[in-house]
């Protein structure tokens, strides 16, 4: 046989495994935390499922974020499922903010312990969804032409997964190695003795600079907006530690249903005005030393709320930096100038701000020196060219519809969710849209659970999902969709939860805002503000009067 006949005999093979569809009742995309567990609950209620993944192995962002430093700002025992005691009584977290291959090992714990494996599938990186108004079906097809029909599509793609590159001129050219903290190499990166730039100061940037900062030879820092960080105080779970939390589970579980984040730390509803100077001084003071979120989450309600009372605790902030920074100038640029205090996500840190004390660590604040390209040695400023053996990108997402529109969607009519969406996201309880039957997007754009301490959250959503679903099957139904008016409540709901908070204004992903991102560089409301305990409220009354705001069929 030719060689070209080989070739032709392979493309014929690969178009009949592309004809064959396999069919699932339900397909959900993405392996990640929320993935993992609807498919755990899928298949206690017998539903045919399937679970999608694009990477090679499960765990979504613990999966893809491999970069040094990196672990989760939830305490530990907070961001566990608690759908099950066993689970719960036989995981030992090592440390109260768990670093990322711990988190990844839970996780493949969890997979293996309850034998989820073999229902998903690896290396399918999704090109296209449409739905078909005849069949009723969705039909999955990958980037390598396979496809797969279902009834019903479920998305757990992440809120956090569309990964963006800044867009200079040259940052292809680059002949050093380069990568964006989310596709982090899977093999250690070795930064002994080498000259590294890190361009981006949010969550994951800053976690990066105090991770390597002793590990290099040089480290230049490229910073455009500074942001509010705080101190994270980690440190190791004693074994007498891990068996109390295990006793107290419940009360952990508790606490995190009533607050707002679903987190341990809940506002203190008290208006900073009314409590003495000092008595704050002495809270704030205790806040600060204390571990994970409590200083922005656990504060005095009008501190996210009322700009005068914001301002206060920025200036309390402020004051850390610059009792941290050894050198004035380089403390004025680590102090965010034009947002205030938690009105931004606030980057937890370990060692951050020493790290600019270090001679080797070197900041550029990029407003007064502009990137203008990234050269085949490095990066050249308005200023100066710099040579660098390694970049970072820590330059974030297109978030919360990034992951969304990096696929498409087709619904009726062969309108696109994209389409849609192009003004802002338009959903019903963040979890489906009209005019995209049977397509139910867990922790999508507006749900409850994209605020949350998320695993808090998903285990809401996927629950509340699952019993929708087992209604349907109840009454016989094969066809779900949310109606337009229901969907415009929603929508004006959500816009109103953004009135009265100070970040509504603010430039960050919180407010769908992304410079690299064409029609993203403005605020949209992607996030849904009331609160966990509020969505709560909501999705029950919505089950109770029989899935009101959806049309079934
Ligand atoms: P991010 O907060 O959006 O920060 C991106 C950074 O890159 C910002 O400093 C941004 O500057 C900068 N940047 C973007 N485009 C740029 C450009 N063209 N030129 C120069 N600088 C540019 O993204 P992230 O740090 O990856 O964090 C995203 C979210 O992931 C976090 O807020 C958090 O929710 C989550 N996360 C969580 C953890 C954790 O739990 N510990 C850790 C990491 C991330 P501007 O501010 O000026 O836009």
């Amino acid at each position: 046989m030719s060689d070209i006949s080989t070739v032709s005999g392979r493309r014929a093979e690969q178009a009949d495994q592309a004809d064959q569809i396999e069919h699932h009742d339900v397909v959900v995309i993405g392996a990640g935390v929320c993935g993992i567990f609807m498919l755990y609950r899928l298949l206690e209620h017998g539903f045919d499922a399937t679970v999608l993944e694009a990477g090679s192995d499960v765990g979504g962002t613990w999966y893809w974020n491999r970069y040094p430093g990196a672990r989760f700002d939830s305490e530990s025992y907070t961001y566990g499922y608690s759908f099950s005691e066993e689970l719960l009584q036989e995981w030992n977290w090592s440390e109260h903010f768990a670093p990322q291959p711990e988190t990844l090992r839970y996780l493949q714990h969890v997979v293996a312990k309850f034998d989820l494996r073999p229902h998903m599938q690896f290396g399918c990186r999704v090109a296209r969804n449409t739905y078909d108004e005849a069949s009723n079906t969705w039909t999955v097809e990958l980037q390598d032409g396979r496809r797969v029909s279902c009834r019903v599509l479920m998305t757990a793609i992440g809120l956090l997964s569309a990964a963006t590159l800044p867009r200079y001129p040259g940052v292809e050219s680059f002949a050093g190695r380069s990568f964006h903290t989310y596709n982090w190499p899977h093999e250690p990166v070795d930064f002994t003795g080498k000259r590294v730039a890190v361009i981006g100061t949010g969550a994951t940037g800053v976690q990066v600079i105090s991770a390597i900062a002793d590990r290099v030879g040089e480290l230049t820092v490229f910073q455009r907006r500074p942001n509010w960080c705080a101190p994270l105080h980690n440190r190791p779970i004693t074994e007498a530690e891990m068996a109390d939390i295990k006793s107290r589970y419940d009360e952990i579980f508790a606490r995190c249903r009533e607050t707002p984040g679903g987190f341990i730390h809940g506002p203190v509803r008290q208006s900073m005005f009314e409590v003495p100077e000092e008595e704050r001084l002495a809270f704030w003071e205790e806040l600060y030393a204390s571990p994970g979120f409590g200083v922005w989450l656990g504060n005095y309600i009008d501190m996210l709320m009322d700009e005068r009372a914001n301002a206060e605790f920025t200036r309390f902030i402020a004051d850390k930096i610059r009792a941290r920074v050894n050198d004035p100038e380089v403390a004025e640029k680590l102090i965010p100038k034009d947002h205030g205090f938690g009105t931004r996500r606030v980057p937890m840190e370990t060692r951050y701000f020493e790290a600019y004390n270090r001679d080797n660590v070197h900041l550029v604040d990029i407003n007064e020196t502009p990137i203008e390209e990234i050269t085949p040695t490095g990066i050249r400023t308005s200023a100066q060219a710099y040579e660098f053996d390694i970049i970072v990108y820590a330059t974030g997402f297109d978030a919360i519809t990034g992951s969304f529109d990096r696929m498409e969607f087709v619904g009726v009519g062969g309108r696109t969710l994209r389409e849609k969406w192009a003004e802002g996201p338009v959903t019903y309880l963040g979890l489906g849209a009209s005019g995209f039957p049977n397509l139910l997007t867990l922790a999508g754009p507006t749900a409850g659970s994209v605020s949350t301490n998320f695993p808090r959250g998903i285990e809401e959503a996927v629950d509340w999902t699952t019993r929708l679903l087992l209604f349907m099957r109840e009454h016989g139904y094969e066809r779900i969709e949310p109606t337009a008016p229901a969907e415009r409540e929603w929508t004006d709901h959500v816009k109103e939860m953004y009135a009265g908070l100070l970040l509504s204004n603010a430039r960050s992903w919180m407010t769908g805002y992304n410079s690299n991102v064409e029609g993203h560089d403005r605020v949209r409301h992607v996030i849904y503000n009331g609160g966990a305990p509020r969505f709560r409220k909501r999705l029950a009354r919505v089950a109770e009067h029989g899935y009101e705001g959806f049309s079934f069929a």
